[in-house]
């Protein structure tokens, strides 16, 4: 059979009949493509710039599991993971192809997983380019050589145009993210937000991966130090996995998604999605560089009359972005894989302002904090959210987390428990001085130093203090961060307010552990915070 046979062979067989498709086309094509539908336009460093929609954020709400006989006992049903009926998830997949015929339709074939052992191939049809360069960027790109042996294993039919009918097709409202894991097909609807195609993948592989392989599957970012030292950076939405990661000093293994196997932690993906609100080249030189041709840029805004992004203008959405292919960061690892991790720290922007700006965990506390997940989500990356506010998510990632947290905390126990040496560290991006409204955000460049301390081992040789109630053990010196804020209370003026609010916080600890204390022994549990 030709190449052109098989290709619209599989689309028949995918449902989609009568497209025009283009197959893997390059950056530059797909940036041409936008161009000429009026779809973006290009900035003074020529990046390609779109506006996403409706959507600026993901929608966990309308994310869904078909229930089958694959998923029913094995899926986290819940208000994480929603249950689909199989046989609307067809009645919709025949709708979506159909909206899809006819149409000149963008095609991918990437792969996710940068361990070549546990590579899964995604194939994409997307409606816009745009949604495809987004795709190329995000996922792993194969060589030529790999693309005439591609054989895809999961699709995801990509259609922002396609508004579901909630009366009829079975969806909460017109946009929808839908896994089926038996039929390896993924559907997303009535959103052109990127990264629902990204975190879409992601929920597949923290399926697969601890269910199937073993494999730790982790919310977070990665990079790799001079003398081969990885250290693992797990945090929530806007907690500092993509800047911190991107260190000068240090190789890029990837910034969002990756995976614990016996010998290696490796990057799901082949490229980085990055915050832009208030990017600064003095701030995020690494970032900001990146963006360049081959970029895409999402809901920014020029300075009035020319085409220079003005970073500080989220009038569109808090959650400006940038997708870029993981090679744009200078000093980035590829393959994009690394040796077992010597430092993981647990990253969490504190909004109250009572965690200190690092402290070192013990492995009771590794535990709990890693189970409790806690961190306050700040404005941007899911739809509704305009100010920080308290949030607990299992394992920095509840919301892509297909299998019950537990699964995922006994994994990263066993590991921590067969490298006795890793250490594990509590990072707070967030407030410092008090809470939001009266404190401020740390210093990047203090976060920063104290990272660097951390993984030059320079905190080794310092005294610790304990904080009371939470119990952390906090260095009482780092270079180039003044030790005053080093113990978060002394930064209040009012202490009495600071030890209230910490009172506060730790209730919201114990309160939401409840639902896994009966899964959790007596290290972990008596890693609790106490409080008077
Ligand atoms: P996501 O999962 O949504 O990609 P993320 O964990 O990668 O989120 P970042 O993109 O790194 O989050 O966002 C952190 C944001 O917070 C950046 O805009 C960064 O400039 C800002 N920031 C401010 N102060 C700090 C700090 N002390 N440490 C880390 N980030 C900080
Ligand atoms: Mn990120």
């Amino acid at each position: 059979m030709s190449k052109a046979d098989k290709k619209s062979q599989w689309l028949n067989s995918i449902g989609i009949k009568n497209s025009n498709p283009h197959w893997n086309l390059s950056a530059q094509e797909l940036t041409d493509e936008t161009l000429r539908l009026n779809q973006g336009v290009i900035t003074d460093t020529g990046a390609l710039a779109v506006d996403t929609g409706e959507f600026t954020g993901r929608s966990p709400k309308d994310k869904y599991v078909v229930l089958d006989d694959k998923s029913q006992d094995t899926i986290w049903w819940g208000d994480v993971n929603f249950k689909f009926d199989s046989q609307k998830f067809d009645a919709l997949h025949t709708k979506i192809a159909d909206y899809l015929s006819g149409k000149k339709i963008y095609v991918r074939d990437s792969y996710a997983c940068a361990d070549k052992n546990y590579r899964l191939s995604v194939r994409l049809v997307t409606e816009l380019p745009w949604s495809n360069l987004f795709a190329n960027n995000l996922f792993i790109r194969p060589s030529k050589e790999e693309l005439t042996s591609y054989v895809p294993e999961w699709t995801i039919l990509n259609a922002p145009g396609f508004k579901a009918d909630s009366k009829t097709d079975g969806t909460r409202q017109h946009n929808f993210t839908i896994l089926n894991l038996t039929k390896k097909i993924i559907l997303i609807g009535g959103s052109a937000y990127t990264g629902e195609i990204k975190k879409s993948i992601f929920t597949l592989l923290n399926y697969i991966l601890p269910l199937e392989k073993e494999i730790l599957s982790m919310h977070c970012s990665a990079n790799v130090g001079k003398r081969g030292d990885t250290a693992v950076f797990f945090g929530l939405s806007g907690t500092g996995k993509t800047t911190l990661s991107a260190d000068p000093n240090r190789g890029l293994i990837g910034d969002d998604e990756h995976g614990w196997a016996e010998k290696t932690i490796f990057n799901f993906e082949g490229g980085c999605y990055a915050k832009c609100v208030n990017l600064t080249a003095e701030k995020e030189p690494a970032i900001f560089k990146a963006i360049h041709d081959g970029a895409l840029l999402e809901n920014i805004r020029f300075f009035a009359g020319t085409k220079k992004v003005n970073y500080d203008d989220i009038s569109v959405s808090e959650n400006t972005r940038v997708a870029y292919p993981i090679h744009f960061i200078d000093n980035a690892v590829e393959p994009s894989v690394g040796g077992i991790p010597k430092n993981i720290f647990f990253l969490t922007c504190d909004a109250f302002g009572v965690l200190p700006p690092i402290s070192k965990l013990t492995s009771g506390q590794s535990m709990y904090h890693f189970i409790s997940g806690y961190t306050s989500k700040v404005a941007g990356t899911e739809m509704g959210i305009t100010e920080p506010t308290l949030t607990f998510s299992a394992c920095f990632g509840k919301a892509f987390l297909p299998l019950h947290p537990i699964k995922y905390a006994e994994l990263l126990g066993k590991k921590l428990k067969e490298n006795k040496d890793i250490n594990v560290w509590l990072v707070n991006t967030g407030w410092t001085g008090g809470s939001f409204g009266i404190g401020n955000r740390i210093k990047l460049s203090y976060t920063r130093a104290l990272i660097t301390a951390t993984l030059n081992g320079e905190l080794e040789k310092v005294k610790f203090n304990t904080l009371p109630v939470f119990n952390l053990h906090m260095p009482t010196l780092c270079p180039n961060v003044p030790s005053e804020i080093l113990n978060p209370r002394n930064t209040w003026k009012d202490k009495d307010a600071y030890d209230a609010k910490a009172s506060e916080l730790a209730k919201s600890f114990v309160k939401n552990f409840d639902q896994y204390a009966s899964e959790a022994n007596e290290e972990i549990l008596s890693a609790a915070p106490r409080y008077p």
